[in-house]
């Protein structure tokens, strides 16, 4: 069981929501970019170094989208926990995780140990590896 009392639960939990609602909000303004016609249509091929430009630009965004939905996918994932009352608990060890790593990170679902070793493994076989299982 955690040991976080429920005045700390909450004010996490209100946390989570911020994050999430802040997350949700960057993810769908990269969709709206993505159906936004081009400003300048008519240059289209003029700038072979603007262009790749742009593409490495649109790699970044894309990159970032995907940190915030793999994000929103662990603020989830500690709803869950909550839910059930394992939240603030290591899902590896076991140990209580130090408040003040979720304060920084309400979503971590490990201690930093164990969260250490976790991104190790995962390095290897990151597609295979889903914290939130
Ligand atoms: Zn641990």
């Amino acid at each position: 069981m955690s040991a976080l009392d429920t005045t700390q639960i909450e004010r996490l939990r209100r946390q989570l929501d911020a994050r999430e609602a802040e997350l949700q909000r960057e993810v769908r303004e990269g969709d709206a970019d993505d159906d936004a016609p081009s400003k300048s249509p008519r240059n289209q091929v003029e700038d072979a170094g603007e262009q790749s430009e742009q593409q490495r630009r649109e790699e970044v965004r894309y990159a970032e989208r995907e940190r915030d939905i793999d994000e929103l996918r662990h603020i989830e994932a500690a709803r869950a926990r909550m839910a059930h009352g394992h939240y603030g608990v290591c899902i590896d060890c076991g140990r209580d995780i130090p408040v003040a790593r979720l304060d920084v990170q309400p979503s971590s679902a490990r201690c930093a140990p164990c969260q250490e070793i976790a991104e190790r493994k995962g390095s290897h076989a990151p597609n295979r590896y889903d914290p939130g299982a």
